[in-house]
C-alpha cells in the first residue's frame, strides 16, 4: 500500500524510442527504404492507376511481406531480382493490409518489390481526393491528398506507420493544363500518351504531362502530399528557401498575407530550433473545400482556403488572426513532427501539443497586440473543464487501431498538451526550454522519438528531474485542485497549500497527485505592479511556506501559466474580489475561469461567479469578455424552454450594454484591433439574447448589405449575418442562400451557411437541413450544417431526427477523422439525461463500437448539463431578477 502524502508514480512510464519497441500492426523485420511511385488519376471516373517499386531492407529471414493497402486492388506483384518472382496478393480488409507469401525464405539484405494497383479517388479527404469548385472560367475539379493519420495506404501500398521512414520519389501523369505540387520541387516534366485503351478513349486520345518530383528525405508516409489542378501561385524567399502560396484561379493575391507571414516565421523557427528548415522549398497550398483545418505535409502544407487566404478588402480581422496562427502551427510541425516524428499515435500529443503551444508563442512574438497568451489561457480552461470529467483520458494513451488514431486528435492532445508545455517552459525558463527542444531535435533528426526522449533532452539542459515532474501530467488523467489558505503569524504570512484531484460529478475518481509548479504572488492593494513572486514545486499532498508580507493580496497561479484549478479560503478570495481590477488581465481571467469551474464542480454557486463578474470595473479585455460570453451562452442553452429564460436574457443584455455603449456600431478612430473583435462579439451576444434595438439595426444593415455589399465592414459581417439569419423570415433565408450559392470565397460561403443554420424558425431550419443532402456544399461543410442547426439554430430535435433518417448518406460525406464525432456533436446541444442514453444506445446499435468513445464523452457532457441545469438555474433566475444591481461598484 502506498503511503499517503507520497506522489503516486505513473504505472507505466514512457520509454525512449527504439524501432523494435514501437507499437504498430506491421511486422518490423522488413523495412521500406525507398518508394518510386507512378500515379495516373482519371479525372472523369475518379479512379486511380498506379505502380510502386519499393526498395526493401530485410532484417531477418522471412517468408512473408506485409504492408498496408486500403480500398486498393493490387493487380500485379513481383519480387524483382535475378529471378523475378510473381507474388499473389492477399488483402486483409480488417487490418487494411496486403500480404504476400513467398515461395522461399527471403534472406536478410536488400530486395525490391514491384506492385501495380488500382484505386478510387473520393470526395472525402482520405488519401487522394477531388474537390469540385467554381472559378472565374467555369466549374473545375482539382486533386489533393490528406494522409494523416492512416490514409496514405489509400493512394499506394506502403508501410503506413510513422516509424517506417523512407524516401519517396513520386511521379504523376496529369492533364497538360494542370500544375502539380508535392513535398519536393519538380525534377522533370515530359509529355506522355494517355496510354488508356478501349472505346471510351479511342476518339479523343489525349496527351498527358508526366511530372516527376525530386526524391524526399526519409520521412513518414502520412506526410506525403500531392496537389494538382488549374492552380496559380505567388512566390518569395526566406533564409534561402523558396516560399510559394498556391491557390485556385484568381485568388493568388489573397495569399500575399500568408506569404509574408511564412517568410517571417521561417526565420523565427530557423533561429528558435537552431536547425535550418531542411527542404529547398515550402509551399502553402489553399484547397477550396473538402477538408477543414490544415495539414503539415512536409514542404507542401495544405489548408482549407478559409484559413490561408486573406483578402484585405473583404476578410475579417478574425480571419487574419486564424490564418497567422494556423500557418505558425503547421510550420512548427516542419521541424517538430516532420524532421523528428512521433513514433506512434499514443504520443501524438508530442506533435500536436507542441504545435499548439508554439503557434501561440510565435504568433505572439510578431503580434503582441493580439494578446495570444490570454486566448490560450481560455483554451486551456476549456480543456480543463473536460479533463475534470470521468470520461477523460491521459495525454498519452494506447492506440491500437485506425479509429483510435483518429480519436487521438482531440482537445486533450492539442490543448492540454500545449498547456503542459507552457507550464513547463515557464517553470524551466524560456532559454533552458528552447535549448532542450534543440537538443531533442538534434538527437533524433530524420528519425522518430517518444515523450521520454523529449523529457531526457529537457532534463539534460535544465538539470531538473523532468521525467519525474512531467510523468504525472502526461500519463495520468485529470488535473489537480490547489487549495490555498493563509494566516498571519508574527508578521509573516504562512501559506498552506494542499492538492487533490479536481473532478466534476465523478465521486469515484481515482485519487491522484501531481508535482505542481506553483507560482504565488503577493501584491499591495491599489497596484499590482509591485507583485512579489514565489515559486515552489509542490511535490507532496500538502506544504506550508512562509512569505514576508501579511497585508498583501495573495494570488496563486500568478500569470495563469499552470494547469491546475485554485480554491482559495474565503478571506483570500474576498480580498481578491475586492481588488480584482488591480490584478493583471491574465489573473482576472484566471479567477473568472476557476470561479466558473468551481460552479461546475458544485464547490460554489453561480451567484459567486456572477459576484466576481459584477466586481469587474471598466473591463475591456477581449479574452475576459469571451469568458463571460461563453458562460452566458452555456446558461442560455440551459435556460431554453425554462420559465426564467426571458428574464435571464434581459439580464445578460444589461450586463453587455455598458461595453456596447463604449464600442457602438462603428469603429472609432485609433481603436485597437481587439476592440474591433470585441464589438462584434458584444453585438452578437446582444443579438443572441434578444436586444430588440440591436436586432433591428442588424436587420437594417443586412438589407443594406444585400443591396450594397461594401456597406458592411468585414469585421461585423459574421455578426450581422448571424443575427439576420437567426431572426430572419423566408425572404432573408432565400437571400442568404442565394449569397452562399454565388460566392467563390470559402470564408464567405461558410458565413452564409452558418447564418442559414442559425434560423430559429423550425420551417427554415428544416430547409437548411435539406441543403445538406444536395451537392451544393463540399464534404465537411455538409455535416457542419446539421450540427449548427442543432446548436446555434436551437433545433437539436430536428437535427437529430434528420441525422438518423439520413445517417448513411451523411456519414458518407464525412471523412474518417470526423466520423466518430458527427452524432455526438449534434446531441451535445441537449441537456436532458435521457438524451445521453439515447445517443449511446443509438451509436452502439447503428454505428460501430469504435464510435462509442466519443458518444460516451458526449453522454457525460449531457448528463453534466442536466445536473447543472437542475442545480443552478434557480440560482441564476434569482440573479436575473431586474432589481439585482449588475455592478455593485
Ligand atoms: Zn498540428
Amino acid at each position: 500500500m502506498l503511503l499517503l502524502g507520497a506522489v503516486v508514480l505513473p504505472t507505466r512510464a514512457d520509454q525512449p524510442f527504439t524501432f523494435a519497441s514501437t507499437p504498430g500492426k506491421l511486422p518490423k523485420d522488413v523495412l521500406p527504404r525507398h518508394y518510386a511511385i507512378e500515379l495516373q488519376p482519371d479525372l472523369e471516373k475518379f479512379t486511380l492507376r498506379g505502380s510502386v517499386v519499393i526498395d526493401l531492407e530485410v532484417l531477418k529471414p522471412t517468408r512473408e511481406i506485409i504492408l498496408n493497402a486500403h480500398d486498393l486492388e493490387v493487380t500485379k506483384a513481383t519480387l524483382l531480382g535475378a529471378n523475378e518472382i510473381a507474388l499473389k496478393p492477399r488483402l486483409n480488409l480488417g487490418d487494411q493490409t496486403v500480404s504476400f507469401k513467398l515461395p522461399q525464405t527471403l534472406p536478410p539484405g536488400a530486395h525490391r518489390l514491384a506492385l501495380e494497383f488500382t484505386g478510387q479517388i473520393q470526395e472525402q479527404a482520405e488519401g487522394l481526393f477531388y474537390v469540385k469548385y467554381s472559378a472565374p472560367s467555369g466549374k473545375k475539379v482539382m486533386l489533393a491528398t490528406q494522409m494523416e493519420a492512416t490514409d496514405a495506404r489509400r493512394m499506394f501500398p506502403c508501410w503506413d506507420e510513422p516509424a517506417f521512414r523512407a524516401t519517396f520519389e513520386l511521379s504523376v501523369r496529369l492533364p497538360e493544363k494542370f500544375k502539380a505540387y508535392s513535398n519536393m520541387p519538380i525534377e522533370s516534366e515530359s509529355s506522355v500518351s494517355d496510354g488508356t485503351k478501349g472505346p471510351r478513349f479511342a476518339t479523343h486520345l489525349s496527351t498527358l504531362n508526366r511530372i516527376k518530383f525530386v526524391t524526399t528525405p526519409p520521412m513518414a508516409s502520412y506526410l506525403v502530399v500531392l496537389v494538382a489542378g488549374e492552380l496559380e501561385e505567388i512566390s518569395g524567399e526566406a533564409e534561402g528557401v523558396q516560399i510559394r502560396v498556391i491557390t485556385t484561379e484568381g485568388k493568388s493575391e489573397q495569399g500575399r498575407y500568408a506569404l509574408g507571414a511564412t517568410q517571417e516565421l521561417l526565420k523565427y523557427y530557423d533561429d528558435y530550433f537552431g536547425i535550418k528548415y531542411p527542404l529547398p522549398k515550402l509551399d502553402q497550398i489553399a484547397i477550396p473545400g473538402g477538408f477543414s483545418g490544415a495539414m503539415e505535409n512536409w514542404g507542401g502544407i495544405t489548408y482549407n482556403e478559409s484559413v490561408l487566404l486573406f483578402d484585405p478588402k473583404t476578410s475579417s480581422e478574425q480571419t487574419k488572426r486564424d490564418v497567422y496562427v494556423d500557418i505558425a502551427h503547421e510550420m512548427s510541425h516542419q521541424w517538430f513532427g516532420n524532421l523528428v516524428t512521433t513514433a506512434w499515435w499514443n504520443n501524438l500529443w508530442l506533435n500536436e501539443g507542441f504545435a499548439t503551444w508554439m503557434e501561440v508563442k510565435a504568433t505572439d512574438h510578431f503580434n503582441p497586440g493580439w494578446q495570444m497568451l490570454l486566448g490560450a489561457a481560455s483554451d486551456k480552461s476549456a480543456v480543463m473543464s473536460g479533463d475534470a470529467h470521468h470520461t477523460t483520458h491521459p495525454i498519452q494513451q494506447a492506440v491500437d487501431n485506425e479509429s483510435q488514431a483518429d480519436d487521438a486528435f482531440d482537445s486533450i492532445t492539442y490543448q492540454k498538451g500545449g498547456a503542459i508545455l507552457r507550464m513547463l517552459e515557464d517553470y524551466l525558463g524560456p532559454e533552458a526550454f528552447r535549448q532542450g527542444i534543440h537538443r531533442y531535435l538534434s538527437a533524433h533528426i530524420y528519425s522518430s522519438a517518444t515523450t521520454a526522449d523529449l523529457w531526457s533532452a529537457l532534463e539534460r539542459e535544465s538539470g531538473q528531474p523532468i521525467h519525474r515532474i512531467c510523468g504525472g501530467w502526461t500519463e495520468q488523467p485529470g488535473l489537480p485542485l490547489l487549495k490555498i489558505n493563509a494566516a498571519c503569524e508574527n508578521g509573516k504570512q504562512v501559506v498552506s497549500l494542499a492538492q487533490e484531484r479536481f473532478t466534476v460529478q465523478d465521486s469515484r475518481a481515482r485519487p491522484l497527485e501531481w508535482e505542481i509548479p506553483v507560482t504565488l504572488a503577493t501584491m499591495q492593494k491599489s497596484t499590482a505592479t509591485n507583485a512579489v513572486e514565489t515559486r515552489r514545486l509542490l511535490r507532496k499532498k500538502s506544504a506550508k511556506l512562509t512569505l514576508a508580507d501579511c497585508g498583501g493580496i495573495l494570488k496563486a497561479n500568478f500569470g495563469d501559466t499552470g494547469y491546475y484549478r485554485v480554491l482559495y479560503s474565503t478571506n483570500l478570495f474576498v480580498k481578491l474580489r475586492q481588488n480584482l481590477n488591480q490584478l493583471p488581465a491574465a489573473d482576472r481571467l484566471n479567477l473568472l475561469n476557476d470561479s466558473w469551474a468551481m460552479v461546475e464542480a458544485n464547490r460554489s454557486s453561480a451567484a459567486d461567479y456572477f459576484a466576481l463578474v459584477g466586481a469587474l470595473h471598466n473591463e475591456h479585455t477581449l479574452a475576459i469578455w469571451d469568458q463571460i460570453l461563453s458562460t452566458l451562452y452555456l446558461i442560455d442553452a440551459l435556460e431554453q424552454k425554462q420559465s426564467g429564460c426571458a428574464a435571464f436574457q434581459a439580464h445578460a443584455c444589461r450586463l453587455l450594454q455598458p461595453e456596447f455603449k463604449r464600442l457602438g456600431w462603428e469603429p472609432r478612430a485609433g481603436e485597437s484591433a481587439n476592440d474591433g473583435l470585441l464589438r462584434a462579439k458584444i453585438i452578437s451576444g446582444l443579438g443572441q439574447f434578444g436586444d430588440q434595438a440591436v436586432i433591428a439595426e442588424a436587420r437594417a444593415r443586412f438589407a443594406k448589405f444585400v443591396a450594397t455589399p461594401d456597406s458592411l465592414s468585414s469585421d461585423l459581417r459574421s455578426t450581422v449575418l448571424k443575427i439576420a439569419g437567426r431572426y430572419g423570415d423566408q425572404a432573408v433565408h432565400d437571400q442568404l442562400h442565394e449569397l452562399a450559392l454565388h460566392t467563390s470565397s470559402t470564408e464567405e460561403r461558410q458565413l452564409y451557411y452558418s447564418a442559414l443554420a442559425g434560423a430559429l424558425d423550425p420551417k427554415l431550419a428544416a430547409q437548411t437541413l435539406a441543403i445538406s443532402l444536395t451537392d451544393e456544399t463540399v464534404p465537411q461543410e455538409t455535416t457542419d450544417l446539421v450540427i449548427k442547426v442543432a446548436d446555434s439554430g436551437e433545433q437539436p430535435e430536428l437535427a437529430w431526427d434528420f441525422a438518423r433518417q439520413h445517417l448513411h448518406e451523411l456519414l458518407s460525406k464525412v471523412d474518417s477523422s470526423a466520423r466518430n464525432d458527427f452524432l455526438p456533436s449534434i446531441m451535445s446541444s441537449f441537456s436532458d439525461t435521457a438524451r445521453a442514453e439515447e445517443l449511446e444506445t443509438y451509436v452502439r446499435k447503428n454505428v460501430s463500437g469504435d464510435a462509442l468513445v466519443k458518444a460516451r464523452e458526449t453522454g457525460e457532457e449531457i448528463r453534466f448539463k442536466a445536473m447543472l441545469k437542475q442545480r443552478e438555474i434557480p440560482v441564476i433566475d434569482q440573479w436575473s431578477k431586474p432589481t439585482q444591481p449588475t455592478n455593485p461598484k
